[in-house]
């Protein structure tokens, strides 16, 4: 009587503990993995719910976690289909005896999960869930998670004096052989309805699906190119490979376990140095951490217009002025960088992401969730805790929010992009206009367009805001929203 492990964004098989129970439970193990329809329909505000990118690289890691089972002796059976329906299938057809997996906290996700444990239930097929997305074990939290400190550095003060990270557990050197069952073949983007995305070669990297390429880019990062040293001084750049570790997409599929990550920090720091960035790595890595708390914590809430904070603010859904941003063509070079390397790459740097977001809710107004749903679409790391939690705080929605908050896009751009190097990356139109000017185009005078081959309104937009009174404009509002209980 076999047990079925799920797996779900946990497309690995180094610590994965639903993996490592079967196995020791000694009975034949299934692995399965179902593509879910429902993940590929559409947004709320009508954008594909799983762009090309990330589906792209959900197939690549299927793929290669696929060839890691049968390289161990294994398969892994892929259906396409609700997960509640497959399983009860596979369930009843086999003689399964025990279904594990890794559970999640947002509300898609757990709608399934409850589906599955209910028909599983009516033919008394046994469940057992498994915590495996987080640094930091629920269990060895100080705080039960109805009681998480609201505040980040509360939160993070308190984990780092009073919890510790368990052990990441090993891949197995083994599997048993599959059970008799069709494994079935792996779906194309075709099937869901998408075109191969665009290979730009300005992209950061090229991101490949799968728990190989995710330990080799660690690899890279950390022994290779030796980078994890200066991270804290770098990650707040824009261009290139290496100014950050570029694994989010890989924790966001679960093709990297953050245990595994911390043990190679934790190495690195042993074998080559231990300082501020090797520190700091981590310290982002509780950032993750405490979204996935936080929606675990106050469940459908982050998805909200009010978001956690409950505060009923009078958003605008300007479609015009929403397209303007998604296609980059704001007349904000910095804004419009970041969202042409987006929608081109389905990547942005978290600089650029503070940025374009604090755009669209406190200059344009714009409801916060078409902003959260666009990067749902595109991002190629899109995880609904991170995304819909740093939006909250981003649009003053989020649970410490304290008052209105903003970014002053020409002084990020000068502060971050000092030589115009990242806008010129993405703006080819503004590759002749002197660093000191690229970052604010609108004041180029008619002679100075015509020298530096620009026409403002014709290569590239007129803002589409004045942005000191869009901030007030907004200001107001915000300050007029009323909190609900
Ligand atoms: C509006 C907005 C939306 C975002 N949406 C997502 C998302 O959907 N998925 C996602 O993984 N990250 C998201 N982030 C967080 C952050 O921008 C990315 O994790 C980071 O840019 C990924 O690049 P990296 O792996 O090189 O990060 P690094 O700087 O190398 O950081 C290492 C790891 O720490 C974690 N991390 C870093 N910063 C954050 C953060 N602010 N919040 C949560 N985790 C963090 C990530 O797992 C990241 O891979 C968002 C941030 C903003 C402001």
């Amino acid at each position: 009587m076999p047990t079925l492990v799920w797996f779900r964004n946990d497309l690995r098989l180094h610590d994965h503990q639903p993996l490592d129970e079967a196995l020791r439970a000694g009975q034949p193990v299934m692995p399965l993995y179902c593509f879910d329809p429902r993940q590929f329909g559409q947004t709320a505000f009508g954008f594909p719910k799983t762009g090309a990118y990330r589906a792209q690289f959900l197939l690549e890691s299927v793929a290669d976690l696929r060839r890691s089972l049968q390289s161990l002796g294994s398969d892994l059976v892929v259906r396409m289909g609700q997960p509640e329906d497959i399983i009860l299938e596979l369930v009843t057809a086999h003689s399964v005896e025990a279904v594990y997996w890794h559970e999640e906290v947002t509300a898609e996700e757990l709608r399934v999960e409850r589906a599955v444990e209910a028909k599983l239930a009516a033919v008394g097929c046994k469940t057992e869930v498994y915590w495996g997305a987080t640094l930091y074990h629920p269990d060895n939290l100080p705080f039960a998670i109805n009681r998480l400190p609201e505040v980040f550095t509360q939160f993070r003060k308190k984990v780092e004096q009073h919890s510790t990270v368990d052990l990441a557990l090993a891949t197995p050197a083994k599997l048993p052989s599959l059970p008799a069952v069709e494994p079935g073949t792996l779906p194309a983007l075709v099937d869901f309805g998408l075109e191969a995305p665009t290979l730009d070669s300005r992209a950061v990297l090229t991101f490949e699906g799968g728990e190989t390429a995710g330990l080799a880019r660690l690899n890279h990062y950390v022994w290779e190119a030796d980078c994890l040293k200066t991270y804290k001084q770098t990650r707040n750049d824009m261009v290139g490979a290496d100014y950050s570790s570029k694994l989010s997409a890989w924790l966001a599929l679960g093709c990297l376990s953050p245990r595994r990550v911390y043990e190679t920090v934790q190495n690195y720091e042993r074998d080559r140095i231990r300082n501020d960035s090797t520190y700091w790595l981590i310290f982002e890595l509780l950032w993750r951490d405490y979204f996935r708390f936080i929606c675990a914590k106050h469940g459908d809430r982050v998805f909200y217009p009010s978001g956690l904070r409950r505060l009923l603010i009078d958003w605008k859904q300007d479609w015009a002025r929403f397209d303007a941003w998604r296609q980059g063509e704001t007349g904000f070079p910095l804004v419009d960088a970041n969202m042409r390397e987006l929608a081109h790459s389905g990547f942005m740097s978290n600089r650029g992401r503070q940025n374009v977001a604090s755009f669209l809710t406190k200059n344009l107004g714009i409801d916060w969730r078409m902003g959260a749903e666009w990067f749902e679409s595109l991002l190629v790391d899109y995880d609904p805790c991170s995304n819909y939690g740093n939006w909250n705080y981003t649009a003053g929605v989020g649970n410490d929010a304290r008052g209105f908050r903003y970014f002053n896009i020409p002084k990020q751009a000068k502060d971050y992009d000092p030589d115009g190097l990242y806008v010129k990356h993405w703006l080819p139109e503004l590759t002749h206009i002197p660093a000191a000017k690229v970052h604010e185009p609108w004041k180029l005078q008619p002679v100075e367009q015509k020298r530096f081959g620009v026409t403002l309104g014709v290569d590239y937009p007129r803002p589409v805001v004045d942005l000191q009174k869009s901030v007030q404009t907004n200001e107001k509002i915000y300050n007029s929203a009323r909190e609900i209980r």
